[in-house]
């Protein structure tokens, strides 16, 4: 099958993956593709069907490591997916397009006074993947927020028929970190809010701001945290791999944060693989250590273990 000729769709083959990844790490893409409607992502799946590849859905790959070998698949990127599709309604929601950065997601919600999303301001991701993420943050003065207390529902592409289905937050499984959206393709999301100011709205995203670039280790590119935190009463999962006498740990180009233990940077050409035994090497220290077992939040596209963002 010629995609570009039998279904008229930009395809590449070969992408590096490195390039859609925010650790800059990952081989090629056997085939990719940034859709920017509806009506182009539709044929992309009866492609695949057609060669019944596998397929990944990615938005900014802030929370994924890709294998040096590459995918052998189809990698369909939602970055360029429909970013004039914003709507704010009477009622207090928005709806948004799946691939819509957050940080240009939380500043129009800025510019319209509304609150609600304020904690995702900062997290270099877009609506899909925090949706399929749960993702979420918190500060000592701001409690704890995720996507599931503001998202009212998804329009999902339902793969066995290609048709469009609305689901309600109610119909989601969420649990810290995941979602069962991540077997999903989600192409927009509607969140509720509440009127506020434009001022209390801009007061809050500074202030999250502030609080990440202290904690943070922003210097080399990262997936942000690696392991989700285990639950209380153990430490943070960065805690714990301080205690284990972990920061600064290097292996090839990949090091563990010298300011944050659950951070893991690219510091000069890491390979995944180097990533991979720090991944290891941390969660071996901690359960000899302290008898906890830590789980990756990072999404690890990783022959041999279960690919969990392949639909
Ligand atoms: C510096 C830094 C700071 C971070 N801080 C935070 C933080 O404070 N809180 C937090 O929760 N996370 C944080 N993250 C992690 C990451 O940004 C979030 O998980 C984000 O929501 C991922 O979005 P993405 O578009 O990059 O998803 P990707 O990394 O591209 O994908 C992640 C998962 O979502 C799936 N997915 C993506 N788009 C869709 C879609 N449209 N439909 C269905 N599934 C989809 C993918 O298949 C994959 O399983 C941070 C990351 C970095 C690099």
């Amino acid at each position: 099958v010629n995609l570009q000729t039998d279904y008229g769709i930009p395809i590449q083959n070969n992408v590096p993956l490195c390039r859609f990844s925010t650790l800059q790490i990952g081989g090629p893409a056997a085939y990719f593709a940034e859709p920017g409607t509806r009506e182009a992502f539709l044929p992309l799946m009866a492609f695949q069907k057609h060669d019944n590849l596998p397929v990944l859905i990615i938005g900014r790959g802030s929370n994924i490591l890709f294998s040096d070998e590459g995918f052998s698949g189809l990698v369909i990127s939602l970055r360029k997916f429909e970013l004039d599709r914003i709507q704010f309604s009477p009622d207090g929601s928005v709806k948004v397009s799946a691939g819509m950065s957050l940080f240009r997601l939380s500043a129009l919600c800025q510019e319209q006074g509304m609150s609600g999303l304020e904690f995702v301001c900062h997290i270099p991701g877009t609506v899909g993947g925090a949706c399929a993420m749960n993702a979420g943050f918190g500060r000592a003065a701001s409690p704890y927020r995720e996507i599931k207390d503001v998202l009212r529902s998804v329009t999902i592409l339902d793969l066995l028929n290609s048709k469009l289905r609305v689901v309600t937050r109610d119909e989601i499984k969420f649990e810290y970190r995941k979602s069962s959206l991540d077997k999903e393709i989600v192409l927009d999301a509607t969140f509720q809010l509440t009127p506020s100011t434009r001022e209390q709205v801009r007061d809050e995203v500074k202030a999250n701001f502030t609080y990440r670039n202290s904690v943070q280790d922003l210097r080399y590119p990262s997936a942000g945290s690696v392991f989700k935190n285990p639950k209380k009463p153990a430490e943070s999962a960065g805690k714990l791999i301080d205690r284990a006498g972990l920061r600064g740990t290097r292996i090839g180009g990949a090091m563990i944060s010298e300011k944050h233990g659950n951070f893991i940077l690219n510091v000069g050409n890491a390979k995944a693989v180097d990533v991979l035994q720090l991944i290891d090497l941390a969660k071996s220290r901690v359960f000899e250590q302290f008898g906890v077992e830590l789980e990756p939040e990072v999404k690890l596209m990783v022959p041999g273990l279960s690919s969990p963002c392949t639909v």
